[in-house]
């Protein structure tokens, strides 16, 4: 499948399924999007590929502690997705896909973090952070 910014200076491609479909509440994808979450899908990085143009990157330490490099369009600003180091994988905007009806949210992950007015479907696991055997 493929995917896109909004002005399709950024493109990119992934093969297989994701490994998670998540909703992160944490402040950093609250800020990353505007909004009380991110919807994003786990690629793993073998699968995922840029295929036209390149982001512009910005590094920061994630929640947990490990460090994060996120992705978006330096001309449109649209945030593509998050390299999540520590589990080698993508975090890619479902937003951004070109079929996102494709993909509905399988968990929500630190609603702790979420503001009081944020909207968490009650028909999928929710973790206060992570859930438990994951150290992502
Ligand atoms: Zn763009
Ligand atoms: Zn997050």
């Amino acid at each position: 499948m493929k995917g896109s910014c909004r002005c399709g200076s950024v493109q990119y491609q992934f093969v297989g399924k994701p490994d998670n479909t998540i909703l992160c509440y944490c402040k950093e994808c609250q800020l990353q999007t505007g909004s009380d979450k991110w919807f994003g899908a786990w690629i793993k990085k073998d699968n995922f590929k840029f295929i036209e143009g390149q982001p512009t990157i910005n590094s920061r330490i994630g929640e947990s502690g490990s460090l994060v490099n996120n992705m978006f369009c330096g001309q449109c600003g649209t945030p593509i997705c998050g390299e999540v180091t520590v589990g080698n994988f993508y975090s890619v905007s479902i937003n951004t896909m070109e079929k996102p009806e494709l993909f509905s949210p399988q968990m929500a992950i630190y609603t702790r973090s979420a503001p009081k007015w944020a909207s968490i479907p009650n028909d999928i696991a929710v973790f206060d952070i992570l859930p438990p055997r994951s150290n992502k």
